[in-house]
């Protein structure tokens, strides 16, 4: 695909010439962005961010590309804006395709005119991709419509915040004082008591409705609502909200005709640790999201390619003699498959074969090579698979593609069974010892539920974390997963009645009811 946007041509091999987009990220929410934005993340050779984008976003970029923050308080340097010009130029001139990420619309108290101007002067290229500024998403996040009918027909985007070392202050609180619509503050939090004051003294009321909003449309957004002569009080004190916050002030604020379906959503407030494998946790994560639940990715095991294929290979080189394939997950097919096309062949190779699988996950996953599953028990366990194969397996010869560790329930069952059994490791798993910052960070704010999607998981994810998971609620995907818990001595708090996600997410949500 090949994409012109001006004097300049965006391929999917990086041009020689330089090039910066200046990318809105909108409010926080990952799904709040353009498709612009997407397209130009995922081109991207560099990226500079910065604090209050949601690092999630970053998920549109190539493997391998940098990323780099310019600046979180207490955490890594602050790049002052002059850095930030220099290090876009910089980067351009090597001909990279720079990605320059602002939260909420680059426009927007985003310095883009200093940001521009610099690249204008050096001659370097430039686009400008709109995104949701923090305001706009009010009506969505919290149920407040910035413009009413009868309540509010303009809008004014403030600053809180002025820049340091103007002699006079650009804003005319009397003006302000008598705009006839809804007044939303940015970077107001610090300065709080400097701007109501000034609007009380030139006349407005001093009950006037208040909205507060914390962190807009992430899952942990707080919403506050008071009178105009109260804001001050929010903003001190040991429970105080701190930034990034935005203040709408305005009749619009006491209408309730618009609920916040976002805050109301049945999982909101909650922060869960999932702890699936990278590659397999997206499914879970994206439901769970959803639900409203803020998703902490902590995979607690490492799903890899077996030590070497000699054994799979030699033994895709048979297939046709075999009567049974046996899968128990979702990788197990993925490996399998990728191997058999490495090897030169396709699913032709399995037309003698019938398959068997444990559960709808890997149901579903074989679905993704067009591949039905010949069966399935009613319960997604190894003991119910053995149980449904008994009676057709008799002499016949079954391949069981597996994990290098686990039980060895299937085939210990089916050999009982009469089968003829060869068992091939088609991929390896391998416990993850060390938390990434997110976690840690999310730890120090208090994580509500873990996840434990299986008895490897269960078993990793209780070494991991030592004496925090007691703090934590945990929901068990199954009966066996729950045992492997118990036997070291963490008793899950729920566990599923079906032993899929669905089932998990629902005995999670029962309980929180
Ligand atoms: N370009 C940004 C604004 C940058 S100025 C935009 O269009 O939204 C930084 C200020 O924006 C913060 O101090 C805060 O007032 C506001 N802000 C940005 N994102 C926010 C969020 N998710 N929730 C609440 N306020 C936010």
């Amino acid at each position: 695909m090949e994409l012109i946007r001006g004097n300049k041509t965006m391929t999917q091999d990086t041009s020689s010439d330089g090039f910066v987009y200046l990318v809105g990220a909108g409010p926080g929410d990952p799904s709040y962005i353009t498709l612009r934005a997407v397209q130009c993340l995922s081109q991207a050779d560099i990226v500079l961010y910065d604090y209050l984008v949601n690092p999630r976003i970053l998920q549109h970029v190539r493997p391998g590309v940098e990323c780099v923050c310019m600046g979180r308080h207490g955490v890594g340097k602050i790049w002052k804006q002059d850095e930030i010009n220099a290090e876009c130029l910089r980067l351009a001139q090597q001909g990279l395709h720079v990605v320059r990420l602002k939260g909420g619309d680059p426009a927007i108290f985003g310095r883009t005119a200093e940001e521009v101007t610099a690249l204008d002067a050096a001659g370097i290229p430039y686009e400008i991709v709109p995104g949701i500024t923090a305001a706009f998403a009010s009506g969505t996040c919290v149920g407040i419509p910035l413009t009413h009918r009868d309540k509010a027909s303009a809008v004014a985007l403030i600053t809180g915040h002025e820049q340091t070392g103007k002699d006079e202050s650009a804003i005319d609180y009397g003006v302000l004082a008598q705009f006839p619509g809804t007044l939303v503050f940015y970077m107001g939090v610090t300065t709080s008591r400097h701007w109501t004051s000034q609007l009380l003294e030139h006349g407005m009321a001093p009950s006037t409705p208040v909205a507060i909003v914390r962190k807009i449309s992430f899952p942990d957004q707080v919403t506050l609502r008071c009178t105009l002569e109260e804001v001050t009080s929010k903003f001190e004190g040991d429970n105080r909200l701190r930034p990034p916050a935005i203040v709408i002030v305005g009749d619009v604020v006491s209408d309730t005709s618009v609920q916040s379906w976002f805050e109301s959503r049945p999982l909101f407030g909650q922060r869960i640790l999932v702890t699936r494998a990278a590659d397999q946790a997206e499914e879970l994560a994206a439901k769970l999201s959803d639900l409203g639940a803020e998703v902490v990715l902590q995979p607690a095991i490492e799903v890899l390619a077996p030590e070497n294929y000699d054994l799979l290979d030699e033994v895709i080189g048979r297939l046709p003699e075999m009567d049974w394939l046996v899968f128990s997950s979702g990788n197990g097919v993925r490996f399998f498959m990728n191997r058999l096309r490495e090897c030169g062949h396709d699913t032709r190779q399995l037309t003698n074969a019938k398959i068997a699988v444990i559960g709808p996950g890997t149901a579903a996953v074989l679905e993704e090579y067009h591949l039905q599953a010949d069966l399935m028990p009613d319960q997604y366990r190894a003991e119910s698979l053995v149980e449904a194969l008994s009676g057709s397996v008799g002499g016949k010869r079954v391949l069981l593609l597996r994990a290098s560790r686990g039980r060895d329930t299937l085939q210990v069952g089916l050999q009982e069974a009469g089968a003829v059994i060869e068992q091939v490791v088609v991929y390896r798993s391998q416990d993850v010892t060390q938390l990434s910052i997110s976690t840690q960070e999310a730890l120090e704010r208090g994580v509500d539920w873990i996840t434990l999607t299986s008895s490897a998981i269960a078993r990793s994810s209780i070494a991991l974390l030592g004496e925090q998971i007691q703090s934590m609620k945990s929901a068990s995907i199954s009966p066996i997963t729950s045992e492997t818990a118990r036997k070291l001595g963490f008793d899950p708090t729920v566990e599923a009645t079906e032993h899929h996600l669905d089932g998990l997410i629902a005995a999670i949500l029962e309980h929180q009811q």
